[in-house]
């Protein structure tokens, strides 16, 4: 890809598969570690990074949304909210083990086990040159840790807001699935929209599109790759208006 300037901040939403292996559940320490290393990588080029962490390693609550469920779908939304808290106190130890400095904030309070999420606080820390790690996504059931980055990347002013994948960036269809599907440079937001392409939640993409907020989907198995989306460089698709 072709080179700019490094982005001064960003806001990185990693997946809770990220954490896994081979669609297991759990976190796998060796997953983990090979996050951290990127991201500890990605960081020597001065960028402040907020990383919002998702949970679906653990749990999601749509799994509970079938009638036959005696868990409210609602109280299941709480609970992978909580999955993320578990992910980003693993994450945040990974780091640290690494010489990173790190703060975790969740938006949920629970004072015994991080920080609470306080805007202007998440912004003296990414200052400070530290990672901050955003748990239990936005503190409300029925969405998505997409749309908790697409919030925390609109109200921490980033530049960017890098969405790594397990795949190179937005296909035109699963390509997982089908060998034939193409894989997108560039797109617009309403181009994502209209084509119900899977990027994030359409609350996400429709909170990006109305603040003129960029994203870039990439591939985060890729070693090197979130280093170089936080340098700027043309890796996965970028999506813009
Ligand atoms: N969740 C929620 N509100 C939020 C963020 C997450 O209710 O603001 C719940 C939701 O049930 C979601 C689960 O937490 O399925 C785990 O997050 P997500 O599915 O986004 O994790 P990822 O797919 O990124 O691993």
């Amino acid at each position: 890809g072709s080179s700019r300037h490094a982005f001064k901040r960003v806001v990185l939403k990693i997946s809770g598969e990220s954490l896994s292996h081979g669609g297991e559940r759990g976190i796998s320490m060796s997953d983990l570690v090979h996050i951290a290393e990127e991201t500890k990588q990605a960081a020597l080029s001065g960028t402040e990074i907020a990383i919002v962490i998702g949970g679906g390693n653990i749990l999601r609550g749509a799994q509970f949304s079938s009638g036959q469920s005696r868990v409210q779908e609602a109280t299941a939304h709480y609970m992978g909210m909580l999955a993320t808290v578990i992910n980003g106190l693993a994450l945040q130890d990974a780091l640290e083990s690494i010489g990173c400095e790190t703060r975790l904030q969740t938006a949920i309070r629970m004072e015994g086990v991080a920080e609470p999420y306080i805007r202007r606080r998440a912004r003296r820390h990414l200052e400070k040159g530290r990672i901050v790690i955003l748990a239990a996504g936005t503190g409300s059931p029925f969405v998505t840790t997409d749309t908790a980055a697409a919030q925390r990347a609109l109200e921490l002013g980033a530049d960017i807001l890098l969405k790594a994948t397990r795949v190179d960036g937005v296909y035109s269809d699963d390509p997982e699935k089908n060998p034939h599907a193409v894989l997108y440079d560039e797109l617009s937001y309403n181009e994502v929209r209209q084509q119900n392409l899977r990027v994030m939640d359409s609350t996400a993409i429709a909170q990006c599109m109305e603040h003129d907020m960029p994203i870039l989907v990439f591939n985060f198995r890729k070693s090197g790759n979130i280093a170089r989306a936080v340098r700027g460089e043309r890796v996965g698709t970028m999506i813009g208006s």
